[in-house]
């Protein structure tokens, strides 16, 4: 039988530093180096090929461009290739993640995020344990379909939908979870995958990636005590296309008069305005509470249970669709695009 194959693709973050022999500080890794790095890397019975970033960034810096590079490195690679790893900076992984899965149609192959809280050639890493068995699952195979075919997040023993996590921890191995959606798979000594959680592709399509990305976006976080010129001022910044509201519970904003107003006002004008809970996990309901309902009416779209990182990327990427309508976009929202919302 023939091997399985996996692109490890590296664009930066922790995972890829290394101690630099003579001044001890940490440097990028040389991706050359990799299987000399990581022996383990060569009892796989996968053939493995790697492909680093230039200038290997943070994920911090991760923007628009830099998930077009993604997407567009795997779509030429793609009939090549199994699956693919991509080495990425844990800050914005779910960003990447989330804006990964809604950039590609017809996915039929693994797309595995990971990176670790401690470089990879320190003695404790976690990025050793996490590398490895990102590109176990990416190469994982069952009657020659792959197990996994969608993107993911693997990290500290568990994998992850892309678009249902949230970075959790920023010191802990274990910084993820998608408190909103049951794990694909963990790993012990073997690897249990949830098959029944797992998304299972159509047909065999080619692979598209939508690519165009609006920045005209952004987050407006509800607190006790928000001011009205403060509301307004986002609403009615210039050239403001969608906003991520984020709301109380189950969705709830103060029901005070300038504020329906204000969002009234901004609906009216074309903002999209999408509703996604403060809370972790749970959903928004506009229909629980009349601190809800008020939203609903005047044309607010309630998220579900969608993650904020989810909520602002398919904003983006639709928003930079110019084929779709104001009211496309709506329906889009509501619509479970990519596995990132329940309903
Ligand atoms: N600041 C780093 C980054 O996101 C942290 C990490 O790699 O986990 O690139």
């Amino acid at each position: 039988m023939k091997k399985s194959s996996v692109l490890l693709i590296y664009t930066g973050g922790t995972i890829g530093m290394i101690n630099d022999p003579e001044t001890g500080a940490l440097k990028p890794f040389n991706f050359g180096q990799l299987f000399a790095e990581i022996p383990e890397l060569k009892k796989f019975d996968i053939e493995i090929d790697s492909y680093a970033f230039e200038s290997p960034i943070d994920s911090s810096n991760v923007s628009p461009k830099i998930w077009v590079q993604l997407a567009k490195l795997i779509q030429s690679n793609y009939q090549r290739y199994d699956g693919f790893v991509i080495l990425h900076g844990s800050d914005t992984m779910a960003y990447s993640a989330s804006a990964l899965s809604f950039m590609f149609e017809n996915l039929a192959k693994p797309v595995i995020f990971t990176g670790s809280q401690l470089p990879i050639g320190t003695i404790r890493t976690d990025g050793k344990e996490n590398l490895i068995t990102a590109i176990e699952i990416a190469a994982a195979k069952e009657n020659d379909q792959p197990i996994v075919p969608e993107v993911a997040i693997y990290f500290e023993y568990a994998l992850y939908r892309g678009n249902r996590t949230k970075k959790i921890s920023a010191e802990n191995f274990d910084a993820f979870d998608s408190p909103n959606y049951p794990k694909l798979a963990e790993a012990g000594v073997s690897i249990k995958y949830n098959r029944s959680a797992i998304r299972k592709p159509k047909k065999e399509l080619d692979l598209i990636v939508h690519d165009s990305w609006s920045s005209e976006v952004g987050f407006l976080k509800l607190f006790p005590g928000i001011s009205e010129v403060f509301f307004r001022n986002v609403l009615g910044q210039k050239g403001l296309r969608g906003i991520v509201l984020e709301t109380y519970g189950s969705g709830n904003a103060p029901d005070e008069l300038w504020l329906q107003n204000a969002l009234k006002e901004a609906i009216d004008n074309s903002l999209v305005v999408l509703n996604v809970t403060q809370c972790s996990s749970g959903r928004v309901d506009q229909f629980k509470y009349e601190t809800g309902a008020h939203l609903e009416k005047i044309g607010v779209i309630g998220g579900e249970d969608i993650t904020a990182e989810a909520a602002i990327t398919k904003l983006m990427l639709l928003l930079g669709d110019p084929s779709l309508s104001i009211n496309d976009i709506k329906e889009r929202l509501q619509e479970n695009l990519k596995g990132e919302i329940s309903c």
